[in-house]
């Protein structure tokens, strides 16, 4: 394992001089072309870093002109090298270092120029800030890059049934009532909560079981909420859907209440509202629906569940896990999902994308396989193919990015404040619930057409 800084060096790259760069929009930029044109920036002695849909170009004076040639710029960015530049990652949602003038920001990574003095710099608990390693992805707009339309498919009918049965207004009104309970680990209502879960579970005919567990270093015991449908024909191959139920205040210790809507009375919502679905039309393979607790203090629930299928024998049977936190805020114009996983994993990203574009396509996808920081990590850390889902305006800075949720790990993080809930959590529901149609595994059509 080499850190990214090591990296650099080795590539020769952060000490490079100063060149003049400038920052294009990728609108539809196929990948073969987008590869073609930062091999071209690279052979030309430049480099070059993608995020969303922007593309920083940086190249020698005379080489410039032409790389811009047919591109639209939307900014000069002047001389710079790539140790002039920091990546400000956003581990969790609340940014508290300092407001630097952003070059592009996508939520969960800022762009800024940053006196290398600054570097490292690591506010407490909720961000850091990273040199910048050039000629690399930061993240990727699948739509940007025309990825969703080429992979668009035609709508498959069983898919599309499991799709439509998603209710979204069940949904928030399930949010809703978990938002009701105080669920921080040390609160009153946490179970309560897991009382709820448990008898939603059970009244979908799901076999539920509690696995508990302790919050590292302290004697405070939570328990996660796991509910089991044995698979029709391949019991031996399961499909894991989850979320954390469990809430937290900005600080840890802070008796306030914590109703947690968006995070993540939302995804826990939506690991019922999969249950609820997949009541409905039961799958070839054995699907898991677990509420994790323990989340807000360090992954304790994902965490005790995976070493548990480890110590069991049954991680191996996991095909994909799918993780949903926070999955209901929308706080600007557009529907944007960000997909997380490993950079050795992110093969799992394409039926993502295929499935939004066919059965979502209100949503924009973003992609980053720099995984951190939900119940996605201990599956990634054991090897199983494991996805967080999360909308991507989560993230709030007063003055870097006003519009995202300024609720985050406070008493207002209400069902109410959750702005556009059905738009966005439905449209994250709906990619992930083809997706999970095709993991599980449906009967096939018999002679849907009469004839075969
Ligand atoms: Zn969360």
């Amino acid at each position: 394992m080499i850190s990214p800084l090591a990296l650099g060096l080795q590539m020769g790259l952060t000490t490079a001089l100063p060149m003049p760069a400038a920052l294009i929009a990728l609108d539809h930029h196929p990948q073969f072309e987008l590869d073609r044109y930062t091999r071209q920036v690279e052979a030309d002695g430049g480099w070059w870093l993608e995020m969303e849909n922007r593309l920083l170009v940086a190249a020698p004076p005379a080489r410039l002109p032409d790389l811009l040639a047919g591109e639209r710029v939307v900014a000069d960015l002047g001389w710079i090298r790539p140790d002039d530049l920091a990546l400000q990652t956003r581990a969790c949602g609340v940014d508290e270092g300092p407001a630097l003038p952003a070059i592009a920001d996508t939520g969960r990574f800022a762009l800024v120029r940053t006196p290398a003095t600054l570097l490292p710099y690591k506010a407490p608990d909720v961000s850091e800030w990273r040199p910048v390693v050039p000629n690399r992805a930061i993240t990727k707009d699948l739509r940007a890059r025309g990825l969703l339309h080429m992979a668009k498919a035609a709508p498959d009918p069983d898919v599309q049934q499991r799709v439509d049965a998603i209710d979204t207004q069940r949904w928030f009104d399930t949010l809703s009532t978990l938002a009701s309970y105080d669920r921080s680990s040390y609160g009153s209502g946490i179970d309560q909560a897991r009382d709820w879960l448990i008898g939603e579970f059970g009244a979908l005919g799901l076999q539920v079981s509690t696995q508990t567990f302790l919050i590292g270093g302290t004697a405070t015991q939570v328990e996660n909420v796991i509910a089991r449908r044995t698979g029709s024909v391949y019991p031996d191959e399961w499909v894991i859907v989850g979320g954390h139920y469990d809430s937290r205040q900005q600080s840890i210790n802070d008796p306030s209440q914590s109703p947690g809507a968006e995070d993540n009375a939302s995804g826990c919502a939506g690991v019922v509202e999969a249950a609820r679905v997949f009541s409905q039309f039961p799958p070839q393979r054995t699907m898991v629906f677990v509420c994790f607790a323990g989340e807000e203090q360090g992954l304790y629930g994902g965490s005790a569940y995976a070493q548990s299928l480890q110590s069991s024998g049954d991680l191996a049977k996991v095909d994909l896990a799918v993780i949903m936190d926070m999955i209901g805020y929308s706080g600007d114009a557009d529907l944007d999902v960000l997909l997380e996983t490993s950079s050795s994993l992110s093969t799992v990203f394409t039926p993502f994308a295929t499935a939004a574009a066919t059965y979502a396509p209100e949503l924009r996808v973003i992609t980053d396989t720099s995984a951190c920081c939900s119940d996605h990590m201990p599956f990634i850390n054991l090897g199983v193919p494991s996805l967080l889902t999360i909308e991507n305006d989560y993230s709030y800075h007063a003055t870097m990015r006003p519009e995202g949720y300024q609720h985050y790990h406070k008493t207002t993080d209400l069902p109410a404040n959750i702005t556009r809930a059905q738009q966005m959590g439905g449209g994250i529901l709906k990619m992930n619930i083809a997706v999970l149609t095709d993991a599980a595994g449906f009967e096939p059509p018999v002679l849907r057409d009469g004839f075969e």
